[in-house]
């Protein structure tokens, strides 16, 4: 099927821009998400063929509908936009910090795909990936795997809101098995964006982790649903 398709929310820059400009390359046509429409424009533009810019801010409920309104089919939903307001730990966060990264990294996704669910339920193969952390897991966090701070209990409203998503991940995974849909979780592993100021020199490239963001949007239907996987598509506890 060369007509699919596909939306990568806060798509102008970082993974999301790279999500978008390979799924262009593997021929869907991509709803490049952003916020602001200047920049979604430009982003689009510099990916080029195979996309559309979508003005789209995940907080934003009526954008959110005016966006949807948009899009008759879709075939794949990258929830990829994310913020992380800052490195403290629970003990220094304050119920503003931690109500705007729920706001964009959990509420923000339940809104985008509940209203684009009706264009995900006339694609024959439905894909959900969100795109979450590996300093989400529960598991890494108390066994800490090598790639993290050992006992670190730092940027709490990040990683807690990311630990939301992976749970929502799962419920919508269950919710939609029977009608095809693959909906996964992926963690993207550190990368050199805006989003990691002081990753530049250890970060990884953005191009690697939005290849594992396509192999999840891609999955056939023998796929599994519900997970939680790395960049490099093994699994993440
Ligand atoms: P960037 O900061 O480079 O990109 C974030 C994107 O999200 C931007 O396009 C930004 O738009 C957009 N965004 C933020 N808030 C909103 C909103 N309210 N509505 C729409 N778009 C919004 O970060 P990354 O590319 O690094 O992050 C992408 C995803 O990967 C995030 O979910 C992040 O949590 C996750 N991640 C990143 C890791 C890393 O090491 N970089 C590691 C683990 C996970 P704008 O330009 O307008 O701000």
């Amino acid at each position: 099927m060369n007509d699919r398709t596909a939306l990568v929310t806060g798509a102008n820059k970082g993974i999301g821009k790279d999500i978008a400009r390979l799924l262009a390359a593997e021929g869907l046509t991509v709803y490049v998400g952003s916020r602001d429409a200047d920049r979604g424009k430009r982003a689009a533009e510099e990916i080029g063929a195979g996309t559309r810019p979508l003005v789209l801010d995940v907080t934003d409920p009526d954008g959110i509908a005016e966006a949807a309104a948009q899009v008759e089919r879709l075939d794949v939903l990258v929830n990829n936009a994310g913020i992380a307001p800052s490195l403290a730990p629970p003990t220094e966060t304050g119920a503003e910090e931690l109500r705007s990264a729920y706001e964009t990294n959990v509420v923000g996704v339940v809104e985008v795909t509940n209203a684009f669910l009706p264009a995900l339920r006339r694609s024959p193969r439905p894909r959900i990936v969100n795109v979450s952390s590996g300093t989400a897991s529960l598991t890494w966090s108390t066994n800490p795997n090598p790639q993290f701070t050992p006992g670190s209990g730092g940027a709490a409203a990040y990683r807690s809101s990311k630990a939301a998503l992976n749970a929502l991940t799962v419920l919508y995974a269950q919710t939609l098995a029977e009608e095809g849909f693959k909906v996964n979780a992926l963690a993207p592993g550190l990368r050199a964006t805006d989003l990691t100021p002081g990753a530049a020199a250890v970060g990884g490239d953005p191009a690697e982790a939005a290849r594992g963001a396509v192999h999840l949007a891609l999955l056939p239907d023998d796929g599994p649903t519900g997970g939680f996987y790395s960049w490099d598509t093994t699994p993440v506890p």
